[in-house]
């Protein structure tokens, strides 16, 4: 550390504008926990030590528990369904969660994927995934928002079990209701979520991994799996960043 100005050639006063500069960064912008919102200590990244151990993991996939997979009973065919953590209200997941979507915390998705993605790529069932599917958002969602907050977490599992990450085969077509309209056509329920298939030939013949932050009625994935398989002989499996 003392010796980085000289590795990178720069003069003792540029490192001392560097230093003071990123000492005025840390002091203005701290690195705070994502989960708990408390100081990071230097060696910490994104989440610190204790919420690491304190964050509600499910092991779902680690104990062959279908609790996700009977989400879809009777309603859709799924290989195989897990979640990396319970969504609890008020809890760190929900911190983590709201950080992503709402307050622009764009990497919290990559480091989610990199954690499942270590535990599935073990794992027999999920083997023998050949693509990566996000579940997608409304032009206009993407739009205001930047990103879709599955992006990361789906590449990150995408490379630990080397499949390829595909986000042009599934479409959203109609913007979700707002909580007003949502009231006003109850008995819609869901049907105002639409999605359509691109791209078709893309999955063929394949096992694909559906992936999305929480899972609560399924009815999302639902929709999406039944856009998927008018595709050709394709196998489906689902991967969320958290079950409510
Ligand atoms: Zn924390």
């Amino acid at each position: 550390m003392i010796n980085t100005y000289f590795l990178f050639k720069f003069t003792e006063s540029q490192f001392n504008r560097i230093f003071m500069f990123k000492s005025l960064v840390n002091l203005f912008f701290p690195k705070v926990c994502y989960a708990c919102l408390n100081h990071l200590n230097d060696n910490e990244e994104m989440v610190c030590v204790s919420c690491r151990h304190d964050l509600p993991i499910t092991n779902f996939h680690l104990n062959d528990d279908d609790t996700v997979l009977k989400v879809f009973y009777g309603r859709a065919k799924v290989e195989n369904a897990t979640a990396l953590f319970r969504f609890e209200k008020k809890g760190l997941v929900q911190q983590l969660i709201h950080g992503l979507k709402y307050k622009g915390y764009e990497n919290i998705s990559p480091f989610l994927g990199d954690w499942l993605g270590g535990e599935l790529k073990s794992l027999e069932d999920y083997q023998n995934i050949d693509a990566i599917l996000p579940v997608p958002l409304h032009k206009n969602k993407l739009r205001s928002r930047g990103y879709n907050q599955v992006e990361g977490f789906g590449k990150q599992i995408a490379s630990a079990l080397n499949a390829e990450y595909l986000n042009n085969v599934l479409l959203k077509v109609t913007n979700t209701a707002s909580q007003t309209d949502k009231k006003r056509f109850a008995r819609w329920n869901h049907s105002e979520e639409l999605f359509t298939l691109e791209n078709a030939k893309s999955i063929e013949n394949k096992h694909i991994l559906l992936v999305d932050d929480i899972i609560t009625t399924g009815a999302t994935l639902e929709a999406c799996i039944s856009v998927l398989n008018q595709a050709k002989n394709v196998k489906i499996s689902v991967a969320c960043m958290a079950m409510a």
